[in-house]
């Protein structure tokens, strides 16, 4: 968890890459189905560009297919989820319902004025989804060659309503986590990712 350019897709990918198990982004699973205009991605579309969340139902409906895929059987990072008190909920029942729960919550923290700055620069590759932390107006995705572009949510008005969003809705879902079971885990989210990995690892394992 953490707010929007606190680092998630990064510190998940490293965290999952260790582990050796798989990541699960919903926003990237939404992306995809956006840029493949499927039905889950043309309702997901209007809420994603004004900086709004998907409904609780579509994102827990998601959610629930992927925990059954055969790979998720030995573990997964989630990357964006849960957003919301009802999607905690709804996790947690999945995964009694499943016979799992989960090892830690880990909160990526990183003030809000570096989290513009981060969100503003950032630039997608429009045909793969991937993502660069800056670019030139020339550079082009060093994956497939791709146009690297501006997310539509990344816009200065709609990040501030992002961040708006994460105070009211995600915030209220860190203090659900402090009141459970599940540790939640404070790392600090400056520095390179390099750093802030070798942190996040460091205090799982402690
Ligand atoms: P992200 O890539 O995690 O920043 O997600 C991008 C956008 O996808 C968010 O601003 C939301 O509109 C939507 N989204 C991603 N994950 C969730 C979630 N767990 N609940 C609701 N909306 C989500």
């Amino acid at each position: 968890m953490g707010p929007p350019g606190a680092g998630k897709g990064t510190q998940g990918e490293l965290l999952a890459g260790r582990k050796g198990i798989p990541r699960y982004s919903t926003g990237e699973i939404l992306r995809e189905a956006v840029r493949e205009e499927t039905p889950l991605g043309l309702e997901a579309k209007r809420f994603m560009d004004a900086g709004e969340l998907v409904p609780d139902e579509v994102i827990l409906g998601i959610v629930d297919e992927v925990l059954g895929r055969p790979e998720a059987a030995g573990g997964f990072v989630f990357d964006g989820f849960p957003r919301t008190v009802v999607q905690a909920e709804g996790l947690e029942s999945s995964l009694r319902r499943r016979g799992e729960s989960l090892d830690a919550v880990i909160d990526l923290v990183v003030p809000e004025e570096e989290l513009v700055r981060r969100l503003t620069g950032r630039r997608v590759c429009a045909a793969c989804g991937g993502v660069v932390g800056r670019a030139s107006s020339s550079e082009r995705c060093a994956e497939c060659g791709g146009d690297l572009v501006q997310r539509p949510d990344d816009r200065p008005d709609t990040v501030r309503r992002r961040l708006q969003v994460y105070r009211e809705e995600t915030e209220p879902v860190l203090r659900w986590y402090r009141r459970s079971m599940v540790p939640v885990v404070e790392v600090d989210g400056l520095g390179t990712a390099e750093e802030v990995h070798a942190a996040l690892v460091q205090r799982l394992d402690r």
